[in-house]
């Protein structure tokens, strides 16, 4: 068995863009372009960046939910880009999601225990007195109650659908759980609740989590690692104690500069990006964050920096990643 349960190589997601009298291909918009990494047995790996980065897109197609232009997923040692449509199928018992918004991915019309035994149905599991002993349990796994089971999901706070979300996600009993900003709709009351939650049911059921949020002080709480994205591809990848203690990527240093510390003394230099995130279906040259980096050079205008271990598995693609 190795110690990486998922192994991402040269991932891409490219949509085309039609127009023109003919109604043809006139571009590609990137989604995700060339992302490679890997998220070991047991461990958080956190993937933040701003709104249309790309981290969504890149746990989608890594679960084949929408299917990608290129590159290779492997889980458990499989490749499963090579699986078909009915491998595929039989796979996503070990590969779950977790949604943003809990209330867009419930049924409004079916009540929590329909909701909770359709993947055992779906994958022709158990009795149904089967299923609704594992309701029962799941429920209670995650902190909700047997009468529950009973209800549906307008009865429920924003928190207790959440919950629901993460007990559909353990129904079939999964390796790894891509949570796709799991917390980033609720109140932040409630957020740390979902996020210890989650980190109990890692340590209880041995569970991989790839972690995807905008938000680097959610990450921060629950990552082993964290990779930075921006504009379809990471930038920068460590594990989290390095990248808060000494990121080397100009843009996990605007980030990081924004989130707030509660050690005043160690307050850091407030950095504000100029300018928008440029457009996926136009990016810029070499560095496709020289439009907005307060460093850039000639060289970061023409040449694409590397992704490479600058030592200890620190992952970094800028040019000036030493000064
Ligand atoms: Fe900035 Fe250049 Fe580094 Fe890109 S390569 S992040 S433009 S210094």
């Amino acid at each position: 068995m190795t110690e990486e349960l998922l192994v991402v190589k040269n991932l891409k997601k490219y949509y085309p863009i039609t127009g023109g009298v003919l109604g043809g291909e006139i571009g590609v918009v990137k989604a995700v372009d060339d992302v490679s990494f890997t998220v070991k047995r047991g461990e958080t790996l956190g993937l933040v960046g701003e709104s249309g980065c790309g981290k969504s897109t890149t746990g989608r197609s890594l679960l084949r939910l929408i299917e990608p232009t290129a590159g290779e997923v492997y889980f458990d040692g499989v490749n499963v880009s090579a699986l078909s449509i009915e491998e595929m199928r039989k796979m996503r018992r070990d590969m779950q999601i977790v949604f943003q918004d809990p209330f867009a991915s419930l049924n409004p019309r079916h009540n929590i225990e329909k909701i909770l035994e359709e993947p055992l149905i779906v994958h022709g599991m158990g009795s149904s007195a089967e299923r609704k002993k594992r309701v029962q349990e799941m429920l209670e796994v995650v902190g909700l109650s047997s009468y529950h089971a009973r209800r549906y999901p307008h009865q429920f706070s924003g928190g207790q659908r959440q919950r629901i979300g993460i007990a559909r996600a353990l129904m079939l009993n999964p390796k790894l759980i891509v949570a796709d900003e799991p917390v980033s709709a609720l109140d932040v009351s409630i957020q740390s609740q979902v996020l210890n939650l989650m980190q109990d049911l890692q340590r209880d059921l041995g569970l991989t989590y790839l972690f995807i949020a905008h938000d680097l002080s959610v990450v921060r709480h629950i990552s082993d690692r964290v990779g930075v994205m921006y504009l379809g591809r990471i930038v920068e990848l460590t594990s989290s104690a390095q990248l808060y203690s000494n990121p080397l990527h100009p843009y996990t240093k605007a980030l990081l500069s924004a989130v707030p510390t509660p050690d005043p003394d160690a307050a850091r230099e407030r950095v504000i990006l100029q300018g928008d995130v440029p457009s996926p279906a136009n990016p810029p040259s070499g560095c496709t964050f020289h439009t907005r980096c307060p460093h850039v050079t000639d060289e970061c205008r023409t040449t694409r920096p590397l992704f490479q271990d600058v030592g200890d598995g620190h992952f970094v693609a800028c040019h000036l990643y030493k000064s």
